[in-house]
């Protein structure tokens, strides 16, 4: 009886197993042939300086829209593009179409401000990247200063020489690099003072409890108060309520960028958000 029952969940238990790893083969066959399809489409979100409201930069987000299970959020198939590899083609793609929905607007007389495109370590560890960018500033006839680069604390801590070689080859082309989920990774607080980066961007996690936790309300001071004191300018993520937002103005935080402000969207949709010079 016992025994049975064991077989039983083990049968449960691998068969399970079994439709994860189907599931996870199938989408990663149907990533490949998502760029080539044309179902990724790069939405926008602005980001505001909380003092005086005005848009200064707006992130670059991917979705996948697939043909027949609809938008797939990038949380979901992010991660299995990093493991396959497939992360390089995709973030090619990325900085491509960033760069030419930029030529796009500035033909039209449309003033865009710098866009920020999320990079992932298997990105820079690949060695491409400072290559990709510059092709594709030059394809479209850009200068870098219309570009900034979100990395994570992670791969800065990985290799922290690569690091400071990829950020200095980047800024001498004008592209700006800001670290992404600030507060989130293994970082060391030393490695920021020999990084040439020019803004942090705190965390959603940390914004969305204040200012109801001290926790919180703690970390993101001090956070905006060691930036400061670096150089760095700082971005907070995730703002959603007028109380977020007049608690991080209030404590001298200088961007702000969240559901309160503007959800992100397809360029078309974001345009009204940018002005037009006659
Ligand atoms: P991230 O870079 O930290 O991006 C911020 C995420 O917060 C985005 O999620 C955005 O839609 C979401 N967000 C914005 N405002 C609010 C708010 O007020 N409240 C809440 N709860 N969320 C808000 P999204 O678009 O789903 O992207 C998730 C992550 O996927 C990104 O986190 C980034 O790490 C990654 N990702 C997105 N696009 C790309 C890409 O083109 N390349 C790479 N390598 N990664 C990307
Ligand atoms: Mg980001
Ligand atoms: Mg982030
Ligand atoms: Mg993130």
């Amino acid at each position: 009886q016992v025994k049975h029952k064991g077989r039983d969940s083990f049968t449960f238990y691998t068969q399970r197993f079994t439709d994860a790893a189907r599931k996870k083969a199938e989408m990663e066959s149907e990533l490949h042939k998502a760029i080539a399809h044309n179902e990724m489409q790069l939405w926008y979100q602005p980001q505001f300086n909380l003092s005086t409201e005005e848009i200064i930069g707006m992130e670059a987000l991917i979705r996948w829209i697939h043909p027949s299970k609809g938008m797939i959020a990038p949380d979901l198939f992010i991660p299995l593009a990093e493991e396959s590899g497939l992360i390089v083609k995709i973030g090619e793609w990325v900085i491509n179409q960033s760069c030419a929905q930029i030529r796009h607007w500035l033909n039209n007389n449309i003033s865009v401000p710098r866009i920020g495109i999320n990079i992932s370590g298997a990105e820079l560890r690949q060695g491409e990247l400072v290559n990709t960018l510059a092709k594709a500033l030059n394809l479209h006839a850009i200068p870098g200063k219309y570009l900034e680069v979100e990395i994570t604390e992670n791969f800065m801590m990985e290799d922290m020489e690569k690091a400071v070689k990829i950020i200095n080859e980047l800024k001498s082309m004008g592209i700006e690099v800001a670290i992404d989920d600030f507060g989130t990774g293994y970082s060391s607080l030393s490695y920021l003072k020999a990084l040439p980066i020019r803004r942090l961007k705190i965390d959603k996690s940390f914004v969305a409890d204040i200012p109801n936790s001290t926790h919180d309300v703690a970390i993101t001071k001090a956070i905006i108060a060691m930036a400061h004191s670096l150089g760095l300018e700082v971005i907070a993520e995730g703002v959603e309520t007028r109380e977020q937002q007049n608690f991080l103005h209030d404590n001298a935080c200088n961007f702000g960028q969240g559901y309160l402000f503007c959800r992100p969207s397809t360029a078309e949709n974001i345009e009204c958000w940018l002005s037009k010079e006659e």
